[in-house]
C-alpha cells in the first residue's frame, strides 16, 4: 500500500490524526466497519469532505457497508508513522508544559516526549511525570535525534532556543508561545495560540 505523501493535500493532512484516533478507538471497540455518516457525526467533518480525503489514499467506501476499519488503520498507522516512536522534547516546564509531561501523547499514538529542558534549578534534574528536565544549557548534549520539539518557555526566550534547535538538527516545533518564531524554510512550525483559540471562540459565540 505505497502512497506518495507529498500527493495528500495539506488540509487532508491535518485532518488524519483526527480520523485514525477514532478509528483507532472503534478498532478496540471490535468494529471491523464504519458508515460514512459515523464517521462524519463522530469527528464533525462533512462526509463529502471525508469521502475526498479518504479517496486521496485508496479507501473507497462502498454503499451499504461504508469503510472497512483494519485497511484504513494501518494505512494510518504507515502514513502517521505510527510504527515508530517519534521523540520529541519539551522545552519550559512551566504550567502548560507540565501538564503536557503528565499527559504523554502515548495513549493515541507513538509519539513520546521523551526529555524536557528549563533553567529553573527547583525543575532542572527532576523527574516530572517520567521526562528527565535538564537545563537548557544542556540542549546540545541531550538532544541526540529527537526530531521534534514543543516550545511553552515565556514568549521573549522562544526564538534564541527555536535557533539553537534549528542548529541541533530538529525537524519540527509545535509553539504554544505568543512569539512567531523564524526558522529556515525547511523546518516546520505549527503555532497553536491558546489564548488567541479562546477569544476567537468567544467572538463566534457572540456573532454567529
Ligand atoms: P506557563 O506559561 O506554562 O503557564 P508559567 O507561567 O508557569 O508557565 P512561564 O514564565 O511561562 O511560567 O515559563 C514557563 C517555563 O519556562 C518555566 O518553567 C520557566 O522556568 C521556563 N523558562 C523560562 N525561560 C527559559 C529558557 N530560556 N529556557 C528554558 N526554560 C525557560
Amino acid at each position: 500500500m505505497y502512497m506518495d505523501q507529498n500527493k495528500i493535500p495539506k488540509a487532508t493532512a491535518k485532518r488524519l490524526p483526527l480520523y485514525y484516533r477514532f478509528l483507532n478507538s472503534l478498532h478496540l471497540q471490535g468494529k471491523t466497519r464504519v458508515s460514512s455518516k459515523e464517521l462524519s457525526e463522530s469527528v464533525k467533518v462533512d462526509s463529502a469532505t471525508i469521502r475526498r480525503d479518504f479517496s486521496y489514499f485508496g479507501a473507497l467506501g462502498k454503499k451499504g457497508y461504508g469503510y472497512n476499519v483494519e485497511y484504513l488503520l494501518n494505512f494510518f498507522r504507515k502514513t502517521l508513522d505510527q510504527d515508530e516512536i517519534t521523540r520529541v522534547a519539551l522545552i519550559g516546564v512551566g504550567n502548560l508544559g507540565t501538564a503536557f509531561l503528565n499527559y504523554n501523547f502515548t495513549k493515541n499514538n507513538n509519539t513520546k516526549i521523551e526529555m524536557a529542558f528549563d533553567t529553573d534549578p527547583g525543575k532542572v534534574d527532576h523527574n516530572i511525570g517520567g521526562v528527565p528536565v535538564y537545563h537548557i544549557d544542556d540542549l546540545e548534549e541531550y538532544i541526540g535525534n529527537v526530531s521534534a520539539a514543543i516550545l511553552t518557555v515565556p514568549a521573549q526566550a522562544a526564538q534564541a532556543i527555536t535557533d539553537r534547535l534549528v542548529e541541533c538538527g530538529i525537524a519540527g516545533i509545535l509553539n504554544f508561545t505568543p512569539a512567531r518564531i523564524a526558522v529556515p524554510s525547511n523546518i516546520r512550525v505549527h503555532h497553536i495560540d491558546l489564548a488567541i483559540e479562546l477569544q476567537s471562540l468567544v467572538y463566534f459565540l457572540k456573532h454567529y
